[in-house]
Formats: structure tokens, sequence, C-alpha cells
């Protein structure tokens, strides 16, 4: 399948059904199809060309994801730019895209036109005001659709781990498992015509252009918000949302808002959470929070096109089930291996390196042919992510393999401390990393936010987590710091709080 048959087909089965809807303008399915075929007449005035990339810096915006959409059509590939990026990080991606078109939220045309001077190809900056005013009235030429193995997609994973690289995706990576017979096998893989999707993570991120693709698949609404907010995420529940993906830390937020005690939570059908560890605590205070929605745990990344395994809302009891912490099993259409780092399986039960065989998973990362040899490996996507597998193939992530610590001998998994200690009564937000130590090679080290007006003593700390992991995973040492440095998906920096403990030296990861 293609978005480009997509359309059409939703444009035919649900001409009025809505595809898009934003601060009360809604646009259906056949305005959809529509307008992108009118976009796409604007991007060939341009002369843009199959292949070609074109940039999008802004907020969520319906309007960024028609232009989206229209170029997936015809096989433009979109690159969008997170907005709290700094122009020089801009510049390097719109450099690295060489693209010749950036389309710019208003509010960020300034910063757009300073990075269009920046860059050699000096691409041309269009804003949303300007595109109303040139789009055609109607479509002039006909279009090349985009076939099922064309990139139409360019997405910068988050520079969690280091710098962010474009995973390249395809029609067919995008919408490989969207097939309606194998979305039949589980109930929350499928759509009622009325459901309604809330994308309130940011567009740049798979968690935010990746719901746009599972609702224009399956011809739902897309109830876009331009950014985050607890309260927004609040009131979108209350006005229909049946459907939602989160971030932990917004999670929080959601759920610790005092707003939260006087919501209707009823429409919500299923909770998506993922892209980050979860604190069990704060699951179960969600679970308690929002007590009839079905809690799914997603497990992905970019270059799966996102999600890839799912933890089903039965799993979700709070009677300290040990499979609520477990990112549950492999979505209908994927494969999950845990491997050595000869690509052996390992035994179920020990931990190794995910690896995933997906029809979604990317064809490359752009520009890096050497990465994408070392990911792409024998056919699978090797994830940089440990866990094990238990018998019934559910999966336990404990961590990114670069963040493992190595103290004593023993291998620690940060996720693991944080959560045993965010339950914490005056810690707000933990982050766990490795420092270095003569006698251990890399001790465990804590570092805490506290919650407003609360004190936090070290020894305190060390002892709540003695209690809950053992004693060689508890932190030997806590920093108290004012604020979490984290990236624009929500995901905590560690490799910023380890910076000056490593200066001058080398961390070994294995
Ligand atoms: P970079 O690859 O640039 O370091 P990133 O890996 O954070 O950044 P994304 O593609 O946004 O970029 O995130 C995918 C990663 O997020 C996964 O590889 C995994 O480490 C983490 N992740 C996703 N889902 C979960 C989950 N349910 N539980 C724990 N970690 C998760
Ligand atoms: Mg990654």
């Amino acid at each position: 399948t293609t978005f480009d048959e997509v359309i059409d087909f939703w444009a035919k089965e649900r001409p009025d059904g809505p595809a898009f809807e934003q601060d009360g303008r809604i646009t259906s399915y056949s305005q959809l199809d529509d307008i992108t075929r009118r976009i796409i007449t604007l991007l060939q005035q341009r002369g843009v060309a199959q292949g070609d990339r074109i940039n999008w810096l802004g907020k969520n915006r319906d309007i960024y994801f028609m232009i989206y959409l229209a170029a997936a059509r015809c096989g433009i590939v979109m690159v969008p730019i997170g907005w709290r990026l700094a122009p020089a990080e801009i510049a390097y991606i719109v450099e690295d895209t060489g693209s010749s078109l950036i389309f710019a939220d208003d509010e960020f045309s300034d910063v757009a036109r300073d990075v269009a001077d920046r860059v050699a190809a000096k691409p041309e900056v269009l804003t949303v005001s300007q595109v109303e005013k040139l789009l055609p009235d109607q479509a002039l030429a006909d279009y090349q659709p985009a076939g099922e193995h064309d990139p139409v997609l360019q997405l910068y994973t988050s520079g969690t781990t280091g710098n962010p690289k474009g995973a390249v995706l395809t029609n067919g990576n995008l919408l490989g498992l969207r097939n309606p017979a194998l979305e039949a096998e589980l109930p929350w893989q499928y759509y009622d015509a009325d459901d309604c999707m809330l994308v309130a993570m940011p567009c740049a991120h798979i968690g935010g252009t990746g719901l746009v693709n599972i609702s224009i698949a399956s011809g739902i609404r897309a109830l876009v918000q331009a950014e985050f907010t607890p309260v927004g995420v609040l009131e979108a529940i209350e006005n229909g949302a049946t459907h939602m993906f989160i971030v932990p830390a917004a999670l929080q937020m959601v759920v610790q808002h005092p707003q939260a005690r006087d919501t209707d939570f009823s429409n919500l059908k299923y909770l998506m959470y993922g892209a980050a560890p979860m604190p069990l605590e704060l699951l179960k205070e969600a679970v308690r929070t929002m007590p009839n929605a079905g809690f799914l745990q997603a497990y992905g990344m970019t270059e799966t096109s996102g999600t890839i395994s799912l933890l089903p809302p039965d799993d979700h009891d709070l009677e300290g089930n040990e499979r609520m912490r477990s990112a549950g099993k492999a979505v209908p259409g994927v494969e999950i291996r845990v491997v050595d780092p000869d690509d052996n399986e390992v035994p179920r039960g020990e931990i190794g390196e995910v690896a995933i065989k997906s029809p979604s998973n990317l064809i490359e990362y752009w520009h890096l042919p050497d990465a994408t040899a070392e990911a792409l490996r024998g056919g699978w996507m090797h994830t940089g992510d440990a866990a094990y597998m238990d018998d019934d193939g559910y999966i336990y992530i404990q961590d990114r393999i670069k963040d493992m610590i190595i103290s004593g001998g023993e291998n620690v998994y940060p996720a693991e401390v944080e959560s045993a200690i965010y339950g914490h009564p005056a810690i707000a937000e933990v982050a766990v990393i490795g420092v270095p130590s003569e006698r251990w090679g890399e001790e465990v080290k804590a570092c805490v936010v506290a919650k407003p007006g609360m004190e936090i003593e070290e020894g305190d700390v060390i002892a709540y987590a003695r209690e809950r992991v053992a004693a060689f995973k508890a932190p030997k040492s806590v920093d108290v710091i004012p604020e979490m440095p984290r990236n624009p998906s929500g995901k905590i920096l560690r490799r910023e709080l380890r910076k000056p403990y490593w200066e001058g030296r080398d961390r070994q990861v294995s």
C-alpha cells in the first residue's frame, strides 16, 4: 500500500469523515484528497521532483500533515525539523538533506530564512500564510504516484545516545503493518470510523507524525495540538479523543495536574505510552487516574516507523503483576529476537540486544552507509537496546546498552534503579548514571530533582534504593540537580549528566 492509494480509498469510502481537526477546523477525507492534489501542483510549480527532499519547521499543524501527505503521494520526501533545535542544528539538517524548499510555521519564518541563508543550496522558504495564498484553486497537472518502495519520510532519531540520524522510510515501511487482516487480530489495532487520535507529541518525531500515519491508514480523525500541554491533553480527552500516545514524562504531567481530578476520562479507549522507560509507580498512578482506559505499552523507534511491540491492557493490573514491567509482544507482522554480539539468539530469560525483522524497518540512515550496514546486518534492525524475552514472547526492555553501568563486574541497568527510586516522596525526577570509580570501575550515581519545597538527603535516597534493589545496583552517591536535561522527545539525556564526570576519559561501552 501507499499513501496515494490510502487517501484515494478513504476519500471514496468516507468522503465526509474527518481526517484532521485543529482548533475547531475540520478537514474531511474528500477535502484532504483535494488539498493534497493542489499542494502537489504547488510543489511542481516550485520545481520539486520525485525523490527530492523538503523540510517543515514548526509545531504540529494540520497544514504540515497535509503537505507531508501530498509529498508522500508523489514521492517527495518530507523531513520535519524540531522547532526546539538551535538554528545551527536546523541548518545542519537542511544542508544534510539538500532540501530546496522549507515550509515554515509563520512563527518560525525568521529562523527559517536565517537558516536558508546559511546553507549552500539557498532553499526557498514558504510560510503557512504564503502557502494559503499560493495554493491553486484546483490541481493543475497530473502526478506520478509514489510506489511502495519509494521513500516518503525522513525522520531524525531523537539524539538520546548521540547525534540524531536521518531514518529514511518508504510508503511500505510506514503502512506495511497497517494491514486490515493483521489489525483485525487485536482489538486495539482496530479503529472504528468515529475514533479520534490525539496528536500532541512533536511532529518531528515518530510519536507525532507516526500517529498520523495510523489515523490516515485507518480512515479516522487526527485531533492535532500545536504542542503538548497537560491541560490540552485533558481537554482533548473530554472532547472526544479516543486514542493517544504519550511519553512517560508527559504522562506524569497529565496525571499530576490538578485538573486531572475533575476530568472525565470516559471517552478514552486506549492510552499508548512508551519511547522511554516507564517507572512502575507512575504507571500505577496513571492506571488509577484513568481506570477505564485500556493501557498499552508501546516499544519501538524511529527506525522501525514506530511501534513494533505492545503490552496489552489485560497485563496492566495493579496487583504487582510482573508483566506490567514488560513492553509486551511483537505486533502481527513483526519478529523480535534477543541476540548476542555474534547475532545468535540468546536463551529465553537472558539479556541480549533486541533485533527486529519488520516490513517497517528503515531502508537506510541518510548519508550514513556504515551506520546503515551495521544496524541492518543480516536484515535485522539492531536496536542498541538490552532486553530479555520470557517463554511467552514478552520482552522486558532493560535499557540502552550504551547506558549500562558495569560496576565491580556486575551489570546495572539505570532504568531499573530509576524506577525503584521514583517512588521516593521527595523526588520528582530521577536519572541514574555510571561515574568513574577507582574501586568498581564505574559506580552508580543518582541525579535527582526535588519536588517543590522538598529537601533531599543523600543517605536517605541510598537507603530507599537499597530496600528495593540489590545493594550493587543502589547508588553510591546522589546529586541534587535543579532540572533534568531532556531532549525535545522528553527523554533524559544521561550523556549530559555523565559528561562532567568523564571529562578527558574514555567510557567503555560494550
Ligand atoms: P538516538 O537513536 O538518536 O539515540 P532515540 O533512540 O531516543 O535517539 P527514538 O527513535 O525516538 O530515538 O527512540 C527509540 C528508543 O526509545 C528505543 O531504541 C528505546 O531505547 C527507547 N524506547 C522506546 N520505547 C520504549 C519502551 N516502551 N520502554 C523503554 N524504552 C523505550
Ligand atoms: Mg535510537
